[in-house]
């Protein structure tokens, strides 16, 4: 992958940056996600934002070998204090990292995200996290995709600002309300799969000699969910 060759993950994301937009990539490494939205004159300006010293480099380095060093700045920060209120930032893109630690970087520094209008997420595991941070801090899920790449599911969520956005139950916040009703094959065979691995660790945790009993409810309760949906979907 490189910023001219986006993986099918990042494409994705990229996809849902509108024309025009200031776009904070938080997380960025190789900044290949502000790159190559900047080269294709869809972002106006960008920062790639980055924690660890090492993509730091990397991320300046490839902005500054594509003559963006104008439009994209690399900014060595911690989660959106890469932000700043001059940057004018509309759009945010987090990808790559869990769920809770998306959702963390998104909290602690909520006032960085005024004037933001669209959050483009993609978390690695721990969606239903993504979803209750975005219902209980006024984004609206606006549409949510499933990319199968190199034996992995990735999940993309796109939200926008909303005074009132829907209030989801837990079955959405797990199974994404737009992927469970596209109920797309890459979906189906995700939550098989999860149904698999659950249905085993039950079958490990059950025959210990201490039976975990509320450990045995919760997986049974998962088990019970999953195979709801899945009957549901007619898999
Ligand atoms: N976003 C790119 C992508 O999706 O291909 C890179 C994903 S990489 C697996 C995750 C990156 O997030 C790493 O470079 C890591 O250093 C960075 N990161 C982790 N925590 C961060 C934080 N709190 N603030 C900024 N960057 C962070």
């Amino acid at each position: 992958m490189d910023a001219d060759h986006l993986s099918q993950r990042l494409a994705t994301v990229a996809s849902y940056v509108p024309q025009g937009a200031r776009l904070a990539d938080i997380g960025t490494d190789h900044a290949y996600l502000p790159v190559n939205l900047a080269k294709r004159g869809i972002i106006t300006s960008g920062v790639a934002g980055e924690v660890v010293p090492g993509p730091f480099k990397n991320a300046a380095h490839e902005i500054k070998k594509e003559n963006l060093d104008e439009r994209i700045i690399a900014r060595l920060a911690n989660g959106l204090q890469a932000i700043e209120p001059t940057d004018k930032i509309d759009t945010v893109a987090i990808a790559g990292m869990g769920g809770s630690l998306i959702t963390q970087i998104l909290t602690q520094d909520f006032d960085r995200l005024t004037g933001v209008q669209r959050l483009i997420l993609q978390p690695n595991v721990g969606e239903a996290n993504v979803r209750q941070f975005l219902m209980t801090h006024g984004f609206q899920l606006v549409t949510e995709e499933i990319v199968s790449e190199d034996g992995h599911d990735y999940e993309i969520l796109v939200a926008d600002r909303q005074a009132n956005p829907t209030q989801y139950g837990q079955e959405d916040l797990h199974f994404g309300p737009y992927l469970l009703a596209a109920h797309s094959a890459i979906f189906i065979a995700k939550w098989q799969r999860e149904l698999a691995r659950t249905e085993a660790v039950l079958q490990q945790v059950a025959t210990a000699n201490e039976v975990p009993v509320a450990k045995v409810a919760e997986l049974q309760a998962k088990i019970s969910e999953i195979k709801e949906v899945l009957q549901r979907v007619g898999a």
